[in-house]
């Protein structure tokens, strides 16, 4: 078993499922029914620990898992001894300060002398001391955003995707202290063959992100659209052309960003494409 990389993953919250889903994307089969703690995967020589989140960077850096997923600001915060060897794209979220809507807010100045309430003690002082400020960290586990409402603190610092619950909570945020996203972080020094292995796992991880940000293209266009079409459509080396069996047209094929899609597509049909197909790709080797 010496030879097998051990992944740590939220076992239930915000980061779980779309750990999950990255794993198979990269084509690693197990079976996680019953609430395991623990599954091996069965083709490939991998272990999936389910933990909560604010244990895996400790977890990583014990070497109890050689890998773990999760958000950067708990990364940060627990200011563990690990590698951030990829950034994952989602649970893309902020790390702010919310005061209550009503209070008067004119900058970071105004949090001197206040208390703040937080899960993020150690994030949210580095930022007071960058800023000069001074304030009372309040340190809970929990249910932060209530704090300002039932006495217990000024402020709050706490993570805000939509900003939704801070305002349920009747606040408003005025600072953002830090962005996060999920990141894959590995521990300093791993054995080779697990260095391997986590290089196996990024060249897979990789292709499903690129798949994801590019589109497979098929058009239809008069041969003398062509050239001017492909200007649009560079695909990976060049797109493929193929004849129509309707003479003088052409099928176009190619690979195209799917940003850069939306910014092209008319200028493509302008230039003569008709019967435009825009399909997914499920994995991308570059
Ligand atoms: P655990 O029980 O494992 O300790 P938790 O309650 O601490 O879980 P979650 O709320 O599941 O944590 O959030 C996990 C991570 O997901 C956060 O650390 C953050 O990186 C990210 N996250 C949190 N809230 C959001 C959000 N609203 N949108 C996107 N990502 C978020
Ligand atoms: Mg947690």
């Amino acid at each position: 078993m010496t030879d097998t990389i051990r992944i740590a993953i939220q076992k239930s919250g915000r980061l779980s499922e779309d750990s999950l889903k990255l794993i198979k994307e990269c084509g690693i089969r197990f079976d996680n029914g019953g609430g395991k703690l623990k599954t091996a995967a069965t083709n490939f020589p991998a272990e999936i620990l389910f933990l909560r989140d604010d244990d895996i960077p400790g977890y990583v850096e014990d070497g109890v898992a050689h890998l773990g997923i999760v958000g950067q600001n708990v990364s940060e915060e627990t200011n563990r001894t690990v590698d951030t060897v990829h950034k994952l794209g989602f649970s893309k979220c902020r790390l702010s300060i919310g005061v209550l809507r009503e209070q008067e807010y004119n900058g970071v100045q105004d949090l001197d002398g206040k208390s703040i309430a937080t899960t993020y003690p150690r994030l949210l002082g580095e930022y007071l001391a960058a800023n000069n400020v001074t304030a009372h960290i309040h340190e809970i586990s929990g249910s932060v955003e209530i704090a300002p409402s039932i006495g217990l603190a000024d402020a709050v610092c706490d993570i805000v995707s939509s900003g939704s619950t801070l305002l349920s909570n009747g606040l408003k945020e005025v600072e953002t202290i830090f962005r996060s996203e999920a990141v894959m972080i590995a521990g300093k020094n791993l054995p080779a063959p697990q260095q391997a292995l986590l290089d196996q796992l990024l060249f897979r991880i990789k292709s499903v992100q690129v798949a994801k940000n590019n589109k497979y293209i098929l058009l239809n266009c008069p041969n003398e659209s062509v050239d001017s079409i492909i200007e649009y459509l560079p695909g990976m080396r060049s797109p493929t052309v193929l004849p129509l069996a309707q003479k003088g047209w052409s099928s176009l094929h190619s690979v195209i960003n799917e940003n850069d899609f939306w910014e092209n597509i008319e200028k493509i049909r302008q230039a003569g494409a008709e019967g435009i197909l825009v399909i997914p790709i499920e994995k991308m080797i570059l």
